[in-house]
């Protein structure tokens, strides 16, 4: 993925701190603004299904996704959570966002509302785990995508009361159950009334996003749909 010429200043910077793939972190090309090595962009899990359902619930009307939980694209949602790579989360939107936007382009502007969505929301972790990691990975992804559909961000109103384990690190049966309670709307007069796109990185059994969406729904929100950078081919294939 090539993203133009490089600026003189910003050519030295990257002799210094070489740009690395996103996805195997291999060292890159200094001289070409690349986000992924060459094997990597050939094999990037594209899908050719971008809208779903939730297996999980009737919470979420839509879930939008642009690619398949594999390879390198696994690997570069794995430096973003674990390995301190934060600006991967801009990078994988800029990604996403070609293969989706059609979902997001709303009515037109002579219509009502020229939006789809009033308010984008990350899927929050808990506040124990957001100290550890220094960030949480949806909400960076939340605000990335909500600037191209200039749609404002509220973090801090749905919110994780419970530091449940990782769903990577249970059993199938375990992951349906260990969302549960898990969420809250701190502020629901922001909620109410509005249409809202709920954001995380990985939908792998749905029930984060069912309980994150049932919560939403109770506090007055008209409509609950997601955006997910990779969704399980598990999920899909059924
Ligand atoms: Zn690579």
């Amino acid at each position: 993925m090539e993203c133009g010429k490089i600026p003189r200043i910003e050519y030295f910077l990257r002799m210094f701190f070489p740009p690395r793939c996103i996805c195997c972190d291999c060292v890159l090309a200094v001289n070409v603004r690349n986000y992924l090595c060459s094997d990597c962009e050939k094999n990037i899990p594209y899908i050719n299904r971008h809208q779903f359902g939730n297996p999980a619930g009737k919470s979420i009307s839509n879930i939008y996704c642009a690619f398949d939980y594999e390879k390198g694209i696994r690997k570069a949602i794995h430096h973003l959570k674990f390995n301190d790579r934060p600006g991967n989360a801009k990078i994988l939107v800029d990604m996403s966002y070609p293969l989706i936007k059609e979902y997001f382009a709303g009515v037109s502007a002579q219509f009502e509302r020229a939006n789809k969505y009033d308010i984008a929301i990350p899927v929050p972790i808990h506040s124990k785990r957001r100290r550890e990691r220094g960030y949480n990975q949806s909400e960076l992804i939340a605000r990335s995508l909500a600037k191209k559909l200039n749609i404002p961000v509220s973090v801090g109103t749905l919110v994780k009361r419970k530091n449940t384990p990782p769903q990577s690190s249970l059993a199938k049966d375990e992951r349906y159950k260990n969302p549960e309670g898990a969420f809250h709307v701190k502020k629901p007069y922001l909620i109410e009334g509005r249409r809202v796109l709920l954001v995380d990185d990985v939908i792998t059994t749905g029930s984060t996003l069912e309980e994150c969406g049932k919560v939403l729904l109770q506090a007055g929100a008209v409509c609950v749909d997601a955006f997910v950078i990779a969704v399980r081919r598990k999920l899909y294939v059924q």
